[in-house]
């Protein structure tokens, strides 16, 4: 018989039993008992652990490709991945694919557009459409990924038996790592991961491009192990970071990084300054212009042209000074000693410091636009 409602029984079973499951073992556990210190740790390190996995493991890696590994990492984020209970990394990577390249549409499986809940978790609770080879063409041949897929519910259970049970192990508390070491840190891995889905596409800012509905937002970035700078992400997918001042908490780039140092990854994709400085600018430049029209200022036309002026000054600039540093890497690398050295560094020096002051004025000037008011009619 077709299953009319469409709805996927064994997962909306097991989501609604193990949170129901939690509601009821958790305070019941805390009447009785207090969780040690060496319990709350080794939860708190597994939820990062697995947390990890999914971000730098099916997102980064399997998903966009933004650097690469061996297989021995690739194998531990699989065993991690399978206990973060999300799916084999194939299906997962085929569903992230189809959301970036169908942002908001009807085809993007998660898409906000259907409402906060849908892109939350209501869109796990249906059947889901069979896996496209091709959109995964790159990554369905790959042994280690099969057999993962193949096998995604047994390991699904081995895995987190075996996290359970070591944290049970250690800490002579099983019943508390029944509670914290899966139940607890499988609800918090759970929403912190669905929050990707929902909150960082729900609260925030648009910094680099309002054509999706991604946003940055630092608090959700906290929670999903540095995936909250979800614009930046939408608009430079194949950036192996997310988050790309020093100060922004990314610990998932931190730990690609850090593999990268002990040459277990390599390749680490990354767009360069002037590029995200031009997308910046258009963005902005387009924020502007809609305060424009909606100040009816006698001066909007000249605004105007200034706002132009401005933005097409500054990505000239911005290009000559990325032309003129690939340049200077290309001497470098070729070790000719050559006097244009010299010349080259002098004229990026100088291109930087108009730059700085450009940008300045700039920024003075767009401060002076979006505190207009507009005019009384
Ligand atoms: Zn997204
Ligand atoms: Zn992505």
């Amino acid at each position: 018989m077709k299953n009319k409602s469409n709805l996927n029984w064994s997962t909306i079973l097991f989501l609604g039993g193990y949170h129901l499951l939690l509601a009821i073992l958790l305070p019941v556990y805390l009447i009785y008992y207090t969780p040690s210190a060496t319990l709350l740790v080794l939860s708190f390190v597994l939820l990062y652990t697995t947390g990890l996995s999914i971000t730098a493991g099916y997102h980064r890696l399997f998903s966009h490709s933004t650097y690469k590994t061996n297989k021995f990492i690739e194998v531990i984020y699989l065993f991690f991945g399978s206990m973060a209970t999300q799916g084999s990394a194939l299906r997962w990577s085929h569903d992230h694919r189809i959301h970036h390249a169908h942002i908001d549409k009807d085809e993007d499986p998660y898409t906000v557009k259907r409402g906060f809940w849908h892109a939350h978790m209501f869109w796990l609770l249906k059947n889901q459409k069979p896996i496209k080879e091709k959109i995964i063409s790159d990554l369905v041949r790959d042994p280690v990924l099969n057999f993962q897929h193949k096998h995604y519910d047994i390991l699904m259970v081995i895995t987190n038996a075996i996290g359970t049970l070591f944290i049970g192990w250690v800490t002579n508390d099983y019943f508390g790592a029944l509670v914290f070491g899966w139940l607890l840190r499988q609800f918090l891995l759970h929403h912190f991961t669905w929050f990707i889905n929902s909150l960082a596409h729900y609260w925030g800012h648009q910094n680099y491009s309002t054509e999706h509905s991604a946003v940055d937002n630092y608090i959700i970035s906290l929670l999903t192990f540095g995936e909250g700078y979800h614009n930046y992400h939408h608009t430079f997918a194949y950036d192996y970071r997310n988050g790309i001042r020093w100060y922004h908490f990314d610990p998932t780039k931190w730990l690609i990084w850090t593999l990268s140092k002990f040459r277990l990854a390599k390749d680490l994709k990354k767009v360069n300054h002037a590029r995200i400085a031009e997308q910046m600018i258009k963005e902005h430049k387009r924020a502007l212009l809609e305060k424009l029209t909606e100040t009816f200022s006698e001066k909007r036309e000249d605004l105007e042209q200034k706002v132009s002026y401005f933005t097409e000054n500054l990505i000239e600039k911005l290009s000559k000074l990325n032309t003129l540093v690939a340049q200077y890497k290309a001497y470098k690398k070729s070790r000719v000693k050559t006097d244009h050295i010299k010349e080259l560094l002098n004229e990026i020096a100088l291109l930087k410091k108009s730059l700085k002051s450009e940008w300045r004025a700039w920024k003075e000037f767009s401060k002076f636009i979006m505190t207009l008011e507009p005019l009384p009619a």
